[in-house]
């Protein structure tokens, strides 16, 4: 190619992108097909031609990004599938009356995240990232009257002016880019991973796990979990002196439980964040349950997003981070970042404070050991399955009666002084068995997790206050069971032992993060055979 076919493309291709992108930012009426240069203008002609007042619209809905993405598509939506031959001023005011007084009957529905108008070249509707920045605009209008009649120094307003400027077009980068990310991949409408997250591969990919929390089922089951939800209410209910005035940070708030019995506990203020789209309906449940002046609900990435909060201004991190073996999910990463940015140094505290890890012996009548039971399935051998079971850590209900040895406390975290370092480890064990003539047919791994009293002395006043309320969550087959159960690392059925009493297993279990997806654990387990005094050496992932 020569040089002067090369400078007239380049040219070309200049013209192209700037004619494209006057095109791009162009907005089509939400009630017809006349497109507007501006969005004011977009909302000045809907107002004049159909009566339909956006601004108040958005206002009912809340003008975070994400209620307002859904708010142009639900409206788009119901046009396009109106049953009329033509959109009437009539239609577009009941539309927008509907909206007012009902401005949680699309929020949080994933499909109103879908772009359902596109630009020719299949960009997406501008005015998905453009609504916010125009109604921000009004609002600086307003205040940039007052700031004119109220202050003589136009100096500091321009510079303020400029400042706001700059952080507009920032914004609307991000939102650019937040909608594009939803519109990459039509089947994944998850908000988990902005776009520019998903260039930045320190970034991780984890929108899936979001996705799950933004199920029904899963928040139902914690919920229901009696031992889980009302150990945190009684470490938050049972020491109303603590809390009292406190500022609170829930992180992972999810349905917003742990953030209303903070508020129930006298919390001064309470913000709860979580990706999850869950939590456009916990808004609405804080606002029934009559908790809106004091709790906060933000939308994000706990990494990534701002919260209504100075740096260590809470008093109080409450976070329900658990997994199954504990640790995975690996949510607690999460709440050290929180604690190390929002926590207040000197009095703050940790709800839990502690987490244990503990490994006990165990044995399994036929019906309970998942081994055994493929020699026999309704008078077949289907073995050949059985051999799948021994690399996954199965996270089951193991009943208390089949624990054959003491329940050794293998691992100990203080969340306090913990660093995300201490999160990959190996916890040693020895446990001594307290049955005879049974066989270790497994390792089980149980978790408690510990509401101690930390620096909440100091934060209720110093000497003389009431004591704390400890209270201990407790996953052992010997409490009261949850949603955690217990996780079990069957052995290979070569290396089973004969029990005989006072025997004393050791051996370890090392957790490591899994490279390619952090969320993810794998286990080694390494014991020394009591008679051959040979260790061996097995390792699990968590079966899915
Ligand atoms: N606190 C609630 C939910 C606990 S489940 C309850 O006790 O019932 C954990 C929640 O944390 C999920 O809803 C998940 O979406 C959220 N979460 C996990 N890591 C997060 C992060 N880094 N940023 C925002 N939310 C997060």
């Amino acid at each position: 190619m020569d040089s002067d076919d090369s400078d007239q493309e380049g040219w070309d291709d200049n013209e192209e992108v700037f004619d494209d992108d006057d095109e791009n930012t162009e907005v089509q009426s939400l009630f017809c097909s006349t497109r507007l240069p501006t969005v004011p203008m977009l909302m000045e002609h809907d107002l004049s031609n159909f009566g339909f007042n956006l601004t108040a619209c958005c206002h009912a809905v809340g003008d975070d990004d994400i209620s307002l993405i859904m708010l142009v598509n639900f409206i788009r939506l119901q046009v396009q599938s109106a049953i009329v031959e033509e959109i009437t001023p009539a239609y577009a005011q009941a539309l927008e009356k509907n909206i007012c007084e009902n401005p949680g009957m699309f929020l949080g529905d994933e499909k109103y995240m879908q772009p359902v108008l596109r630009n020719a070249d299949g960009s997406p509707d501008p005015l998905l990232y453009l609504l916010r920045e125009a109604l921000h605009l009004e609002d600086c209008d307003d205040d940039a009257i007052l700031q004119n009649e109220e202050q003589a120094s136009s100096a500091l307003a321009n510079s303020a002016q400029e400042e706001l400027m700059r952080q507009m077009q920032s914004d609307i980068a991000r939102l650019k880019g937040l909608v594009a990310s939803l519109t990459s991949d039509g089947a994944d409408v998850s908000l988990k991973t902005s776009a520019k997250e998903q260039r930045d591969s320190s970034v991780p990919n984890d929108a899936y796990y979001f996705d799950s929390y933004g199920e029904l089922g899963i928040h139902e089951t914690m919920l229901r979990d009696k031992p889980r939800t009302m150990t945190y209410g009684a470490a938050l209910l049972q020491n109303p002196d603590f809390v009292r005035g406190k500022t609170v940070l829930d992180v992972g708030c999810g349905t917003g439980i742990l953030c209303m019995f903070a508020a129930k506990a006298g919390a001064k203020k309470v913000v709860g964040v979580d990706l999850s789209s869950i939590i456009e309906r916990s808004k609405r449940i804080v606002q029934r349950n009559g908790y809106a002046d004091v709790i906060t609900l933000v939308r994000g990435r706990l990494e990534a997003t701002e919260l209504p909060l100075e740096i260590e201004e809470a008093d109080i991190i409450v976070s329900e981070w658990m997994g199954y073996g504990l640790y995975f999910e690996n949510m607690l990463s999460s709440v050290l970042y929180a604690r190390d940015k929002y926590l207040n140094k000197t009095a703050g505290v940790l709800m839990p404070s502690k987490a244990c890890i503990y490994v006990e012996a165990m044995t399994a009548e036929h019906d309970d050991d998942r081994l055994d039971y493929w020699s026999n399935v309704y008078g077949f051998d289907m073995q050949e399955l059985r051999d799948m079971i021994l690399p996954e850590a199965q996270v089951q209900h193991v009943p208390a009666s089949d624990i054959i040895s003491s329940r050794c406390l293998a691992h100990e975290l203080d969340i306090g002084t913990a660093t995300d370092a201490d999160l990959d480890f190996e916890a040693h064990f020895s446990v001594t068995l307290t049955r005879e003539s049974t066989e270790v047919k497994a390792f089980v791994i149980s978790f408690d997790t510990i509401f101690g009293q930390g620096n909440l002395k100091a934060i209720a006043g110093g000497e003389g206050a009431t004591t704390f309320k400890e209270q201990c969550l407790s996953t052992g087959a010997q409490a009261p069971s949850t949603h955690w159960r217990q996780t079990v690392l069957w052995l290979n059925p070569n290396h089973r032992v004969k029990a005989t009493t006072d025997m004393v297993l050791r051996g370890s279990v090392t957790y490591a993060r899994s490279g390619d997806n952090k969320r993810n654990y794998n286990m080694i387990l390494r014991w020394m055979h009591p008679f051959d005094r040979m260790e061996r050496v097995q390792a699990y992932s968590l079966a899915s």
